[in-house]
Formats: C-alpha cells, sequence, structure tokens
C-alpha cells in the first residue's frame, strides 16, 4: 500500500509485522519448503504477536477493527519475504468474514477464540475433482437425519488442507435445487469418516500444504451449519470479493518484490563489459514494470478503501484480481529472464516467485471467470 493511505498506527503494526516474520517466519523458509508444511508452532506465535484475524471482537482476542488495511500489511510482509507457508492470508481474508458474520454465538464460543490465537487452523472445501469453476456443480452431499447431516464426498486443492483444524465444507443439501440446496457445514478434525488425502506436490508455493479431503458418512450435528440451511451459494458469492482483492494485494506485493531483486541484480551482473541494465531493453523492461506496478498498486488502494466503505463492487474485485494477476505473471517472467540463467535457478528468489505468481491466476476464481463477471456487469 502507499504510505498516504497508512496511518502512523499502520505503520507500527507494519514494522511489528516485518520484524516478527524475519525473526520467526524467515530462518524457517527452507525447512518448510522442504517439508511441503509449515509448523504449527508458528501459528501460535502469529496468534501470540496480534496478526491473526484482526478484526474480530475483542472479547475474542482479535483488535475488533474492520480495516483491511491491517490485513493487507500482513500479506504484503510474508509474500515480500517470501514466506508465504503459513496459510494466515487465507484466515486472515478468506475465512474470517464467514466467522464474524455466520457464526451463531454458540459457534463463536467455541471457535473464535483458537481462531484468533492460532490454535486453531481453518480452511474453506470449495472445489472437487469433477467441480471448480462450476460450484453449482458439487457433488457432495449432507443429508439430514434428525440432529445431524450425514456427509459424503471428496475436496480437493484445499489450502491448509492437511493442518485444518475446521472446515468450511460446501455441501449440497437440495441436489434437485441447484444454487439454492448449496449449504456450508463446519467439519472438525477428528470427526469420523472424515480423512485427508496426501499433501499435493505443487509446482510452487512449496510451504503451504494443500490436499484432498474425504467425507464418508461423516455425521455432522446441525448446530454445525453455517448460517442458514440452502444459503451456502449466496454466502460464497458475498464474501468472494474481499477474496479476490486479497489476491491482488498479494500480486501487486509480488511484482514490487520481483522487481526490487531484479534491480539489484541487473545493476551487479556484467555482460559485454557493463551492467546488463544499461542496456536498452533491460531498462525498457524494467521501466515497463515500474510503470505497471504504480497504476496497479493505485487501484488495488482504491479498492482497498473502497472496500473498508462496504462499496467494493463485484465486478471491481475481479477486475482487481484479473489485472494485477495477468500483470504480475508478465513482470516476473520479464525479471527471471533479466536474471539469465540464475533465474531458473530454486536458489534465486526469483525462481520461487515465478512458480509462485502462477497460482494466483487459477485460485479464487480463474481470470477467465474474472472476465465473465465483469462482462456480464456490462450487460452482456
Ligand atoms: C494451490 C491451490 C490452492 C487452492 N486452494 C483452494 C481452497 O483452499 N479451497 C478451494 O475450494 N479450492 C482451492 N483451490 C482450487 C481452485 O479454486 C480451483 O482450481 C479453481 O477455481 C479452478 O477450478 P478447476 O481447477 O476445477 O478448473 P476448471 O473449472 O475445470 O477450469 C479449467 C479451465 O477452464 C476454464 N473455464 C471454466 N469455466 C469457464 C467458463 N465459463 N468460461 C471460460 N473458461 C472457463 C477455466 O478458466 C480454466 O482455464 C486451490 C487450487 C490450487 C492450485
Amino acid at each position: 500500500m502507499q504510505d498516504k493511505i497508512l496511518t502512523e498506527e499502520h505503520k507500527m503494526f507494519k514494522e511489528a509485522v516485518e520484524n516478527f516474520l524475519k525473526k520467526e517466519a524467515v530462518p524457517h523458509a527452507e525447512k518448510w519448503e522442504k517439508d511441503g508444511i509449515v509448523d504449527r508452532d508458528i501459528w501460535k506465535k502469529a496468534g501470540a504477536m496480534g496478526m491473526l484475524c484482526m478484526d474480530m471482537p475483542e472479547e475474542y482476542g482479535g483488535m475488533g477493527i474492520k480495516d483491511f488495511r491491517y490485513n493487507s500489511i500482513v500479506t504484503e510482509a510474508m509474500i515480500k519475504l517470501g514466506v508465504g507457508g503459513p496459510g494466515f492470508v487465507l484466515q486472515n481474508d478468506v475465512m474470517a468474514p464467514y466467522f464474524e458474520t455466520y457464526f451463531t454465538k454458540a459457534q463463536k464460543d467455541k471457535w473464535l477464540a483458537g481462531i484468533v490465537s492460532g490454535e486453531i487452523i481453518t480452511a474453506i472445501a470449495m472445489t472437487e475433482p469433477d467441480a471448480g469453476s462450476d460450484l453449482v456443480g458439487t457433488r457432495t452431499t449432507a443429508v439430514k437425519n434428525g440432529d445431524h447431516y450425514i456427509l459424503n464426498g471428496a475436496k480437493t486443492y484445499i489450502t491448509n488442507g492437511i493442518l485444518s483444524d475446521l472446515v468450511v465444507v460446501v455441501a449440497k443439501t437440495d441436489p434437485e435445487a441447484g444454487h439454492k440446496g448449496m449449504t456450508l457445514l463446519l467439519v472438525e478434525r477428528g470427526m469420523e469418516g472424515f480423512e485427508r488425502g496426501k499433501n499435493l506436490a505443487k509446482i510452487g508455493m512449496k510451504a503451504q500444504d494443500t490436499a484432498e479431503l474425504f467425507f464418508r458418512d461423516v455425521k455432522v450435528p446441525v448446530e454445525n451449519v453455517l448460517g442458514e440451511e440452502g444459503r451456502g451459494f449466496y454466502y460464497l458469492m458475498h464474501n468472494l470479493p474481499q477474496e479476490r482483492l486479497s489476491i491482488a494485494v498479494g500480486a501487486v506485493a509480488g511484482a514490487e518484490q520481483a522487481l526490487e531483486d531484479t534491480l539489484t541484480f541487473v545493476k551487479e551482473r556484467k555482460a559485454f563489459g557493463k551492467p546488463i541494465g544499461k542496456f536498452q531493453n533491460s531498462r525498457f523492461k524494467l521501466a515497463e514494470a515500474q510503470t505497471e506496478i504504480t497504476i496497479a498498486r493505485s487501484f488495488v488502494d482504491e479498492c482497498i478503501l473502497e472496500l473498508n466503505e462496504g462499496k467494493l463492487s463485484n465486478e471491481k474485485a475481479a477486475m482487481a484480481k484479473y489485472w494485477c494477476t495477468e500483470m504480475h505473471g508478465k513482470i516476473v517472467d520479464d525479471c527471471l529472464q533479466l536474471h539469465g540463467g540464475a533465474g531458473y535457478m530454486w536458489e534465486y528468489p526469483i525462481a520461487k516467485m515465478y512458480a509462485g505468481a502462477r497460482i494466483s491466476r487459477i485460485f479464487g476464481g480463474t481470470n477467465e471467470i474474472m472476465r465473465e463477471i465483469i462482462g456480464k456487469s456490462m450487460g452482456l
């Protein structure tokens, strides 16, 4: 975010978050990447530091301030320091709005303090082997049977899939009713019939666990419905703009870091007797990157302020997600090229950035779906 949209409190929080990550996350990043998962410990430390679900009420340990700038400070710091492994951004930006808006008092009392302290790790399970972009094609079913539902189905590509203790599962409670028959159920670690598949091997974001989840006749008590039965699809649609803005925030931060690293590299590396940054092609590529990042930054900051005011439209969030992630992809590609062979080596941060950036055009709704949303808002 630009300094001009941050107050002194934001700046102090930013410094504290960066210092925390440098001390507690950066030294472990390589190990987490090799393990394909982070230690649970980092979640509890982050909770104690106050960087999880800051917008939750103070009585549950949050700051009670609804201000997406705090969320974005955490996202940007994690991306810039190359420690995207812990799924804090999912808990803060994607999950928190569900808990804040749809948890009953009893659900809040049961789980919220743990979610804020990092004792409870959460996940959202929408995608299935046969249903991704087309959520209405969900095959997972939950059949009501007295005081519980019987849940059956399989989910895939679930972030925090291995570590999660509480999973919001999208299921059909009325398969004939299309999007009106979808319900969100809270499935807890240890429920009989809830199993996890393997931690999936990815081309990037290797320190973050992504897994398949299986539900075989899982008995989910009716108290574990999130919100109302049959309203799941509406809740998902309502919360997706914030998720998409979060991805755009990460994309701009990632592009900025790629540019910063590449500037250092091209000033040092020499070819034909001069730094490679002095070739016109290098100057042009980096000038284009700087220009696009500056434009994206303004737009995304505007979206953050609009989200804070409850005015961010679905289509504007889709524009931010689609445009910033395409820009990010192009910039990391150009920056990798400027690194030459070194850019292809995993030990160079630009290689990790290149692989990591690729996902943001796919998750949170693919960029094709973003264009559909924008096109429909134009009456097409
Ligand atoms: C690392 C990672 C983490 C993820 N985390 C989560 C998570 O935590 N929870 C979760 O539920 N999911 C998660 N996902 C899943 C992700 O959201 C989906 O992969 C994504 O929504 C696309 O769905 P799909 O893979 O089924 O692709 P498909 O929907 O099969 O799409 C395949 C291609 O077809 C295109 N396409 C589909 N429909 C249209 C259309 N109408 N018009 C034009 N083109 C179209 C798509 O754009 C895409 O290019 C994650 C995925 C990854 C890789």
